[in-house]
């Protein structure tokens, strides 16, 4: 029989009312575990638990609450391999991707934990004589964070290590696809020193749990990465109730390669920023803008790069590539390669489902050249390693096709000339900007956000996470 995983709930470990199991998308009769699923009482239940622990753990002591996180961070780092191996086994990443995310989850929770005592006001005169001014932040109260698959252990990270550091408390809803790396983080919690309530794990359905958390009066902020369907719906019930609200949602991230652009470095930017992960990185570059000079060499060489990638089974050593998430991933990554040839895209390269040794949702990945910007594999998020090249006649074509997006979350250049190097940073929009570095691929301690409707509300990470875990109070003193 299959493990059995339960939510926390109130510093208790319960079952939920039915169970979901979690498979192995690089071998679909390997079964990670039954992951309990809440209801909508339990769902209350860890609102009510969060909300009754708050008082205490929003005006405690800050030393306890930086051991917690340190303890933590430190506790995921140690078991980074183990940790990185149930990533690769449940969401389809290569081992060493999945090793790389853990890592990242450890020091994320020792930011947070450095944070604690780093968090600072301001003290200002008056303009009125005798008077003094001090501007702080406080914890804003109960956080329901809501994460999707793609990140399983990095982004429930992201979101629980600042919320608690700042002084809230924290309901998570992770993913249905990928529970398994939040409840091993919930269990590290659990045993970190944490009072009851805190933190509390309610997994199950985005409709069921989700939904509570989005509706309850008693959630003061919500924090949400996902698609861009459903952001908008929390936002928009979110803020009938007048909730805080951060959105991380879609990409279709553009990577420019200029004429003068090093052709090896172009060719690893393009690669692993578009088909690493399996594609499946918000982050990800899904259009290639590149100018005539290098057009043809370019895509010759990315050609020939994709044909030596391995893809196969995420756990065996030597795999370049893992399998797509799931069955019905997998189904709109093919439809998208149909609907690119439909529209006159040409396929230079993979796009092919393929059998392994063992039964996955295996994808070779796919390249397509002559595409437009107006063609949908060239505007919407497919969220695959389904990537397209687009020729613009020079640098300011390249630029405007870059910016010809409802997204804005990455943008890249690939170029020796800083000239363009420097315009680039300056004109894509988007929130990340990266120069002769993959579109995908971000630092811990830095915002990580987009503009245009890639993302809403303030940045999360670093330092500036405190601005959506906090809010600011002006105390004024007459002595
Ligand atoms: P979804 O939007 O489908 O799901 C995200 C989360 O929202 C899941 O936990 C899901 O639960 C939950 N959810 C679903 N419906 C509701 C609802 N009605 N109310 C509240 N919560 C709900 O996205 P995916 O998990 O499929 O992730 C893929 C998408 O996420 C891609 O489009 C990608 O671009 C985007 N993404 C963006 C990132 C960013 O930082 N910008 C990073 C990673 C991914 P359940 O699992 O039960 O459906």
């Amino acid at each position: 029989m299959a493990e059995q995983f339960r939510n926390y709930i109130g510093g208790e470990w319960v079952a939920g009312s039915s169970v979901n199991v979690n498979r192995n998308p690089s071998d679909t009769r390997d079964v990670v575990g039954e992951y309990a699923q809440a209801d909508a009482a339990q769902a209350q239940a860890a609102i009510a638990a969060a909300k009754a622990a708050f008082p205490q753990w929003s005006t405690g002591s800050i030393q306890e609450r930086a051991n917690i996180l340190d303890r933590v961070g430190a506790e995921i780092i140690a078991r980074k391999d183990e940790l990185g191996a149930l990533l690769s086994r449940e969401e389809g990443k290569t081992l060493p991707e999945g090793i790389g995310e853990a890592m990242r989850a450890g020091q994320i929770f020792r930011f947070f934990a450095g944070e604690v005592v780093r968090m600072a006001g301001e003290k200002l005169a008056s303009v009125r004589p005798g008077v003094d001014v001090e501007v702080t932040r406080e914890p804003l109260g109960v956080i329901g964070l809501i994460t999707p698959w793609n990140f399983p252990i990095a982004i429930p990270s992201w979101k629980i290590a600042p919320a608690l550091a700042y002084g809230n408390t924290v309901v998570i809803k992770p993913a249905d696809l990928a529970p398994g790396c939040a409840w091993a983080i919930a269990e590290i919690l659990s045993r970190a020193g944490l009072p009851p309530g805190v933190f509390n794990l309610a997994m199950g359905r985005g409709s069921v749990v989700g939904e509570a958390l989005v509706a309850s009066p008693d959630v003061t902020a919500l924090s949400f990465t996902g698609s861009v369907p459903t952001g908008r719906s929390i936002a928009a019930k979110a803020i009938a109730r007048m909730a805080k609200v951060q959105l991380e949602m879609g990409g279709k991230n553009p990577l420019v390669v200029l004429d003068d652009a090093d052709l090896p470095t172009a060719v690893n930017v393009a690669v692993q920023g578009s088909y690493f992960s399996t594609g499946q990185r918000c982050t990800a570059s899904s259009r290639i803008i590149v100018t005539p000079g290098i057009h043809d060499q370019f895509v010759a060489a990315v050609a020939g790069k994709l044909s030596t990638l391995r893809v196969d089974n995420a756990m065996l050593a030597g795999t370049d590539i893992g399998p797509v998430v799931d069955e019905s991933q997998l189904g709109i990554d093919q439809k998208y390669i149909e609907v690119g040839k439909a529209e006159g895209a040409q396929l230079v390269a993979g796009g092919e489902r393929v059998e392994r040794a063992t039964p996955g949702y295996y994808l070779s990945p796919a390249l397509f050249i002559g595409a437009t910007s107006s063609m949908r594999i060239a505007r919407e998020e497919i969220f695959g390693p389904v990537a397209c090249v687009i020729e613009a006649k020079d640098y300011d074509e390249a630029l405007a096709m870059a910016n010809d997006t409802e997204f804005g979350l990455s943008a890249g250049i690939v170029t020796t000339s800083l000239k363009y190097a420097s315009h680039f940073k300056r004109h894509a929009q988007a929130g990340m900007v990266m120069v002769n570095v993959p579109t995908a691929g971000v630092d811990y301690h830095v915002p990580f956000g987009g503009r245009k409707g890639s993302s809403y509300g303030s940045r999360e990470q670093g330092r500036y996470a405190a601005e959506f875990f906090t809010t600011v109070k002006t105390a004024y003193t007459a002595p």
